[in-house]
């Protein structure tokens, strides 16, 4: 496959970086994951903005503009076989002759990036739907959950816990017992037909999917969103629990750990936001 490394094109297998490259030895670096549709970009402006946001949290200087970065992921979808990608974008601090935790002085950022293709976007039909069993477990990651952080090690960690249960995705509540997010998706919880998430914190990414639903939401439907703190029995005991993110879109969840959610199927608001969800994703 064809990879964009530091202004270049080439082969993945040609694409080198330096073993004391921050990013490598640190985890120092941002990340996104911005998906295209045969060519369109969901939601472009708020994961370049979002990356922005961390970069700038970081110290980290890239002078690459909005259209750099569209440019960028324009040619990675031409330049590689496939229909429908995830784009993922890699900013590290760069290499450093030392490794010392302070950031460096003078050093140029690593900026690495690969399509991969993704499944069609799921479709709102109950029979056919991907669905999600989950594990359940506290939030052991660290206080800067809105940073996206090419140190994932936490994610990875609570992701593997639920794999080896047999499970798809971890959804983590925090020490309080209120609901987070999940190792790699944010959390939806539906009771009684009103809509709850976690509100915006350091303790959740600020996830572009959710953002997509609830504007989606604001201005085409009767439906609304409370952003609110949500309990792990209010989960546990929830009607309906969806899991969001750029490649899963809106994922209904039917069972966490041993409970059943809902009748165990896909429900009906879940058909409703997935529905408008794919009617209007581009639309922002
Ligand atoms: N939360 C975490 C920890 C994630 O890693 C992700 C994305 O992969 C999300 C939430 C969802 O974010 P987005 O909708 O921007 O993909």
């Amino acid at each position: 496959s064809t990879v964009y490394l530091n202004g270049d094109y080439m082969d993945a297998e040609h694409a080198k970086i330096s073993p004391m490259d921050r990013g490598f030895l640190f985890g120092d670096g941002i990340y996104e994951v911005i998906p295209a549709y045969n060519g369109d970009m969901l939601g472009f402006t708020a994961h370049i903005e979002r990356m922005n946001n961390g970069l700038n949290e970081l110290e980290i200087v890239l002078n690459y503009t909005p259209d750099t970065w569209r440019i960028i992921c324009d040619q990675l979808c031409n330049k590689n076989q496939g229909k429908n990608f995830g784009i993922y974008l890699h900013v590290s601090r760069g290499a450093d002759t030392k490794r010392a935790h302070a950031y460096p002085t003078g050093i140029t950022p690593t900026v690495f990036a690969y399509a991969f293709e993704i499944p069609e976007q799921p479709v709102s039909i109950i029979e056919s739907a991907t669905t999600y069993t989950v594990s359940l477990e506290q939030d052991k990651r660290w206080q800067r959950c809105h940073i996206k952080s090419t140190a994932l090690l936490g994610n990875v960690i609570h992701y593997q816990h639920g794999a080896a249960a047999g499970n798809k995705e971890t959804i983590l509540y925090n020490g309080l017992g209120e609901l987070t997010e999940a190792s790699s998706s944010n959390v939806f919880i539906v009771k009684d037909g009103v809509i709850s998430t976690p509100p915006l914190d350091n303790q959740i990414l600020p996830g572009i999917t959710r953002w997509l639903i609830i504007n989606i939401l604001h201005s085409h439907s009767e439906l609304k969103v409370h952003e609110r703190r949500i309990s792990k029995e209010e989960l546990l005991d929830a009607d309906e629990v969806w899991i969001t993110s750029a490649t899963k879109e809106v994922g209904p969840v039917i069972k966490i750990n041993d409970t059943l959610i809902g009748t165990g199927k896909p429900g009906k608001t879940w058909q409703r936001v997935q529905s408008l969800f794919t009617l209007h994703k581009f639309d922002y």
